[in-house]
Parts: structure tokens; sequence; C-alpha cells
């Protein structure tokens, strides 16, 4: 095997092409690296870090990453878990959101997860769906594939499955019903257990903050509106903002302008009222990140 480790930069693992990779290369632009050519090369360098990109299958991320051939990389948890590797979870990244679930068929007899006893499960996780089964004391028949797992009750290979599911649309068009939760999963980053230099380590630390910075800004808005100066209490009341409002006073007497910044969950809740209390012209902007 060709090796890959010939030099210093740090190696990241990102998925080649799935559900990840849009969002993990747009949260790597987003804290501002810049790569060329991800979609054509497998080793890809970032132009302004000591960066570089190994582009592969996500199944492969989490032994590459213990194997220190990857020092991090972006994989799913439920990815991780099953491959029971010994590595560092950093963060959890909210993308990729899925669970890893037990399904049967609509109208059979399997209902409750005792009703499992002596079923034959298809599934691609067979180390997370034994455990959950071995710790319910409910003894099952796995049967490990690679994919396509929603059709193997209909193709008559097994009773039941355990698959990621996200929706639950795929369940539904296949006429399965979830019966039990097996395993929470979201996007992670992962750290090798390998020594790192502390080049690496630093610079892991910045990518973490910068991450941070990336996802706080994801979630806010920052707000602007007019208002009459006498409804400022009323307004500094309504706005959840991490700092005191920036208020400006405005040519018009008795007016001022009002900046913050605003949790996007809160946005429009807090947008109504402040209509209410005297607000105008009310505008939201994106950020692009917030370090606090
Ligand atoms: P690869 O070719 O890299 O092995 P894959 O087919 O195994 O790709 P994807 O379907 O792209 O993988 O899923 C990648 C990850 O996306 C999953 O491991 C999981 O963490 C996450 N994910 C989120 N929602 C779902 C879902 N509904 N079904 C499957 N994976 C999901
Ligand atoms: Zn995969």
């Amino acid at each position: 095997m060709r090796t890959l480790n010939s030099d210093t930069s740090l190696r990241i693992a990102v998925q080649k092409s799935g559900r990840l990779t849009d969002k993990t290369l747009n949260l790597l632009e987003g804290i501002g690296m810049r790569f060329d050519d991800y979609k054509r090369s497998m080793l890809v360098k970032c132009r302004n870090f000591d960066v570089e990109l190994l582009l592969i299958r996500d199944d492969d991320i989490p032994e590459y990453v213990e194997d220190g051939v990857c020092d991090i990389g972006f994989v799913g948890g439920n990815v991780t878990a099953e491959d029971q590797v010994n590595v560092t979870v950093l963060k959890g990244l909210d993308y990729g959101v899925c669970r890893l679930s037990i399904a049967a068929p609509k109208n059979g007899s399997i209902k409750k997860v005792k009703d499992f006893d002596g079923k034959k499960i298809a599934t691609s996780y067979p180390n997370l769906t034994r455990s959950f089964f071995e710790k319910h004391e409910v003894s099952v028949d796995l049967i490990t594939l690679s994919g396509a797992v929603e059709i193997a009750p209909r193709l008559e290979v097994s009773d039941a499955i355990s698959d990621l599911v996200s929706s639950g649309n795929t369940l539904k068009a296949n006429g399965l019903v979830e019966i039990a939760t097996i395993y929470e999963s979201e996007t992670e980053l992962i750290q090798t257990n390998k020594p790192l230099s502390e080049g690496k380590k630093k610079l892991i630390e910045k990518i973490l903050l910068r991450i941070e910075g990336y996802q706080k800004a994801e979630r806010s808005r920052y707000i602007m509106m007019n208002a009459p100066e006498e409804a400022i209490p009323k307004i500094r009341n309504i706005i959840p903002s991490l700092k005191s409002p920036t208020i400006v006073p405005l040519a018009d007497d008795g007016m001022v302008a009002i900046h913050t910044v605003v949790p996007i969950a809160k946005f429009w809740q807090v947008m109504e009222q402040l209509k209410e209390a005297g607000a105008s012209g009310i505008v939201m902007l994106p950020i692009e990140s917030m370090i606090v």
C-alpha cells in the first residue's frame, strides 16, 4: 500500500461523496479554508492553511483516524460507534442528524422490542444492533447487508431491519414502522489518539474555535431597526441579545437605530413583539462568524 503520510500537514478525513460531503466542505470553507479542485482529487491541499483533505468513503474514516493516517475527520457518530475505534470525539456538529432504529412490517406481529425474539434482522450496523438486543436480553439472528437494508423484509431475507432513519419516509415507503431507537447520531469531528506535533495541536484548537464561531453565527441573525427613543426600555426587554444592543441617534428627532444579535430560533417571535413595541424598518442580516 502506498504510504500517504509523507509530510507534516494536518490531514483531515472527509467523506468523498455522500450526505456529509457538501456540509463538511462548506463548514471548512466557512471557517476560512480555501481548496482547489476537491471534486477531482482524493488528496487536496489547502491553499491558506497547512492542511490537506483526504476524501474517502465514510466507513473508512474512523479507522484512518485511529491509525493516524488522518489526524482528524468528519464522520457520523453512527460509523465511529459501530467500528468501536479508539479515537477522541472533539465535537458534535449538528448536521447529518439521524438515528439507528429497528423497524418491522407495519401490519406484522412485531410491535415492541421483546417481539424481536428469534427474528431475523437485516442491518449494516451489526455491532450496535447486537449490543442493543443483548442489553434487552432479546435473542436475534443478524444478517449483515452493506446496503438496501430497507427492502430485506419484502424480499423475505429478514423479518425486520435495523437501519438509519432521518425523516422516516424511506421506512414508510417500504411498509415499515419504527419500533425503537438504538443510537442517536450526528456528524462528529474526531481526532486521532496517536501523538500529534505541537503545531498540529494548535491548528486543531484553532479549527475548533472557528467552528464554534461559525456555528454560533449560523444560529444567529444581526438585526437593525428604527424606534422612538421612549420605546428603548421595552425593546431591550424583548431582545434576548448576547450583549447590550447598540443604540445610535437618528437625524429625525427622538428616533434611534438599534442594532443587535438574536438567536434565529427566537427571531420571528421577537420580530412581532418589536413591531408592537414601536420598532419599524426591521432588517435581518446573516452573520458569517461570531467570536464571543
Ligand atoms: P459512502 O460511499 O461514503 O460509504 P454511504 O452511502 O455510507 O456513503 P451516506 O448515505 O452518504 O453514506 O450517509 C453518510 C452519513 O450520513 C451516515 O453515516 C449518517 O451519519 C448520515 N445520515 C443522515 N441521515 C441519514 C439517513 N437518512 N440515511 C443514512 N445516513 C444518514
Ligand atoms: Zn458508508
